[in-house]
């Protein structure tokens, strides 16, 4: 961040805290205050005349969808964190309309490493299109659960092994909201020309409930929804409501084409991320794992609507009848 203000000419940095990690709070005000002792924070920076920088510390609510750089800065700002509507990037009105550089932790301490090492260290390593290394956070079914440095062109296979995966059946990549993958594409690497990763692998096994996973992640999207905007508030909660009929034993392969199609329409009318992927998952596993969902899918192709249940919906009248005789 200091490298950055000193190329942008930036006053003023912030590190955004979410208050899920406010324990490290602590940590981070400590080794600011070191770098200040130092000379690498505050003015004449390093003895360099008019360079001047200073961190502060924001501490989130706890929104996920602060993630998104838009919501971040009204968050700074100390608006709701609600995405924006993209009429500009950062860089051209940020933080409070000046321009801002917005990066996550790695990028930061990627690029001073490159300054360190020199570009060669990074390009001689991964593939074409995906050149050094990646840092992913490795969890689940795994002996060794962790933070890892892979180089980009690792596969799935290798990352499985270095990890010590028991019975590995299904992988989710990239979090709740990235990709799938069954048993078949353990081949895969990760890198921008096979299967991009933003940073964490989670390994479940052949004795896991999918439905369970896919539920806990929708779940988690249809509280994080900021509801601003319909397709995402609405569609998280459709979508919630077709895994607990599948929990229920009353899916029909309606449900299913129903769910893709709601999928479709969050993504090309949501206005962020968080609503645009959040039923991805959802509708990969069901291509994906499609002789588990079969097993688990009443094949009702005539419509039926096998949830009506007749005594439940009459049950108002009976007791009416029966209290007025
Ligand atoms: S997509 Fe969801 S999280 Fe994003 S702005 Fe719309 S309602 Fe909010």
């Amino acid at each position: 961040m200091i490298i950055a203000a000193f190329i942008t000419g930036a006053k003023k940095g912030f590190i955004y805290l979410r208050a899920e990690y406010k324990y490290l709070l602590n940590k981070l005000e400590n080794t600011l205050q070191e770098f200040s002792d130092k000379g690498f924070l505050g003015n004449d920076i390093c003895g360099i005349k008019d360079f001047n920088f200073k961190i502060k510390i924001e501490l989130g609510a706890g929104a996920y969808v602060c993630g998104a750089e838009t919501a971040l800065i009204e968050s700074l700002e100390g608006k709701r964190g609600e995405p924006g509507i993209r009429k500009y990037f950062p860089t051209e009105n940020g933080y409070l309309g000046f321009s801002t550089l917005v990066n996550n932790v790695e990028t930061f301490a990627m690029a001073s490493r490159i300054i360190e090492l020199g570009s060669n260290f990074i390009t001689k390593i991964g593939t074409k299109q995906s050149k050094g290394t990646k840092i992913l956070s490795i969890s689940g079914d795994v002996a060794k659960p962790g933070i890892y440095e892979i180089e980009w062109g690792t596969s799935i296979k290798e990352i499985l092994y270095l990890s010590q995966a028991t019975a590995p059946y299904y992988i989710q990549i990239s979090g709740p909201s990235g990709e799938c993958i069954n048993n078949s594409e353990f081949h895969r690497k990760l890198c921008e020309e096979d299967l991009a990763c933003v940073g964490s692998i989670m390994v479940f096994n052949k004795f896991r409930n999918i439905i369970q996973i896919l539920e806990n992640f929708i779940t988690f999207f249809k509280i994080e929804s900021c509801g601003a905007c319909t397709p995402c508030r609405a569609g998280n909660q459709i979508l919630h409501e077709k895994i607990l009929k599948i929990k229920r034993g009353i899916c029909t392969t309606q449900d299913l084409k129903e769910i893709k199609e709601w999928v479709t329409i969050m993504k090309y009318s949501s206005r962020c991320g968080l609503g645009q992927f959040s039923g991805n998952t959802l509708q990969m596993a069901i291509d994906k794992f499609e002789d588990y969902f079969n097993l688990i899918v009443t094949n009702c192709t005539d419509n039926c609507n096998v949830e009506f249940d007749m005594q439940n919906a009459v049950y108002n009248y009976d007791s009416l009848i029966k209290d007025t005789q």
